[in-house]
């Protein structure tokens, strides 16, 4: 194993537990490790303080698989790794009564890079450092024997992957073919999932517990449902009881799925609004014709990717928040989220603060909500919480 030494008192944030070494942290590399192969991490004065996995274009050089130790990663490691992610969510399936859960998340389950979920039968992944690519032929065996899943799709088709200098993947990586559409339970409702084409690998895990608790608050209520992808606020709103949902997006195939979904789910495709367009216009129409709702979910996706971009996506989310606020009738609820990991719960406070007041009403936060408990944080990891919403009240 090539060893990895880094510059004097840059060794912190990897003795306390921190996953990530970036480049400037590098003294001196005694080899030439190939991409994505395990390298010995030593501070300036030879302390062993790990294993992680080499990334020669990163920024982020080195993602530690292990700590305090040079023991190799081998099949045994990723063993412990995965049986470990599989124990945390062992009950999960039970108390959320779901067939679809995260089973790693990443680096909050010490393994950086890999994304494995499971619905139903399936596993879909990925794989998206130098480290992660070089693990897969360890780990996808291991999940499949582990889980006794039927197949392993890879969703490999990220854009993290170009600064590793590695190509996207897809396909069936163990298995049979997955079926077109798999067939997923969250409580009472059911959803199709598209593991070959849908986003991430193929769906959004980790808003189930908020579409759960969303939806109760939807009873007998109109329901405004925004950025849907597959409907899934929407349809566990009508399941619930919502007297009337609304759903839009900008994408036909998403849109496509949404009906899908809410004919699964016994009600007809036409007692549902949908509405395929830009939601800023969608939205700016509505408050034009002074439409207003009982319940507004605000789901948009990822603004901004990196903290440079993090102004720009401010104004987004002040924007889109500002309409949806505008629209909630008087003593009706907002649910509104940011999945951008960039932008903390209190920046996107603040930010929907700033929303409330120029739209000239007072909210009142009734819950704070988060990614899944699927998607597990770790403590040494805060860069995990990505996903934060504010469920409020609306005068
Ligand atoms: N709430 C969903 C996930 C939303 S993902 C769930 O619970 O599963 C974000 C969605 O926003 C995607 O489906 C994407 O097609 C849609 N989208 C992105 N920009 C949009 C825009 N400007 N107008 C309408 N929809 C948009």
């Amino acid at each position: 194993m090539f060893t990895v030494t880094l510059k004097p008192k840059r060794d912190r944030p990897t003795r306390q537990g921190h996953p990530w070494i970036f480049s400037g942290a590098i003294a001196a590399v005694d080899g030439r490790p190939s991409i994505g192969e395990p390298v010995r991490i030593c501070s300036a004065s030879g302390d062993i303080l790990g294993v992680g996995a080499w990334s020669p274009e990163s920024q982020i050089r080195v993602r530690m698989w292990r700590f305090g130790s040079d023991a190799p990663i081998d099949e045994a490691f990723f063993r412990e790794k995965v049986t470990s992610a599989l124990a945390i969510r062992a009950e999960m399936g039970a108390r959320f009564q779901t067939n679809a859960l995260r089973l790693i998340n990443a680096e909050a389950d010490g393994l950086p890079g890999i994304t494995v979920d499971r619905y139903a039968d399936v596993l879909s992944g990925q794989f998206a450092t130098a480290g992660a690519v070089w693990a897969k032929p360890l780990v996808v065996p291991l999940l499949m024997e582990l889980t006794g899943a039927s197949s392993f799709y890879d969703r490999s088709d990220v854009d993290g992957l170009a600064h590793e200098g590695l190509p996207q993947t897809t396909g069936l990586l163990a298995g049979v073919e997955p079926p077109e559409r798999v067939v997923i339970q969250e409580g009472d409702v059911q959803f199709e999932v598209d593991v070959r084409n849908g986003h991430k690998t193929g769906y959004y895990l980790d808003q189930r517990e908020s579409r759960r608790i969303v939806a109760t608050y939807a009873v007998g209520k109109t329901l405004l449902n925004t950025f849907c992808y597959t409907g899934g606020f929407g349809i566990a709103a009508q399941k619930a009881g919502a007297k009337a949902v609304t759903q839009v997006d900008i994408s036909a195939p998403a849109l496509a799925l949404a009906r899908a979904n809410t004919v699964l789910n016994g009600f007809a495709e036409a007692d549902t609004e949908f509405i395929q367009g830009n939601v800023f216009q969608v939205l700016r129409g509505f408050r034009d014709r002074g439409r207003t709702f009982d319940v507004v979910v605000l789901d948009p996706p990822k603004f901004a990717d990196t903290r440079s971009q993090t102004m720009k996506a401010l104004r987004g989310y002040k924007d889109v928040n500002l309409m949806g606020i505008k629209l909630v009738a008087k003593g009706g609820y907002l649910a509104t989220f940011s999945c951008s990991g960039a932008i903390t719960p209190d920046l996107f406070r603040t930010v929907v603060a700033e929303a409330a007041r120029d739209a000239g009403r007072t909210l009142r936060i009734i819950q704070e909500l988060r990614q899944a408990p699927d998607h597990v944080e770790a403590l040494n990891f805060p860069e995990g919480l990505y996903l934060k919403g504010l469920l409020c009240y609306v005068e």
